[in-house]
């Protein structure tokens, strides 16, 4: 079972922000901002490679408001997710990272 699989099933803790019965967004464990906050669906889907228009559409419901909850939502953040060995993914379960409550470096 991934990791991400074991913080759904609560044998992992984590900080939670925000969670439905379909998500969950947490606090990240290694944050790159003051706010790092990973967003999944409960479902294990392997990457954005793999995810379908209907999930996508509801997490973005779900990643507004973590946004708004998070306090970042008016002053800006940034939403990221690193698909595949080239892309950076570590844990092979789709999240996106809400990075904010400071002003960013631009890529
Ligand atoms: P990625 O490199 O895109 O796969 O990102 C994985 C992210 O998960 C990293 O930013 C890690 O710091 C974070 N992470 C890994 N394990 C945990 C955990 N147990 N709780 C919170 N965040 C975690």
């Amino acid at each position: 079972m991934c990791i991400f699989c074991k913080i759904i099933n609560k044998d992992i803790a984590s900080n939670n922000i925000l969670e439905n019965d379909n998500f969950i967004a947490f606090e990240d464990i290694n944050p790159q901002a003051k706010i790092h906050i990973v967003i999944i669906p409960k479902v294990h889907i392997e990457s954005f490679n793999d995810i379908t228009p209907n999930i996508m559409s509801e997490m973005t419901i779900f990643i507004q408001e973590v946004s708004l909850m998070s306090g970042v939502k008016s002053d800006g953040y940034r939403l990221i997710t690193n698909i595949g060995k080239n892309g950076g993914q570590e844990v092979k379960h789709i999240h996106f990272h809400l990075l904010g409550g400071e002003k960013l470096e631009s890529i």
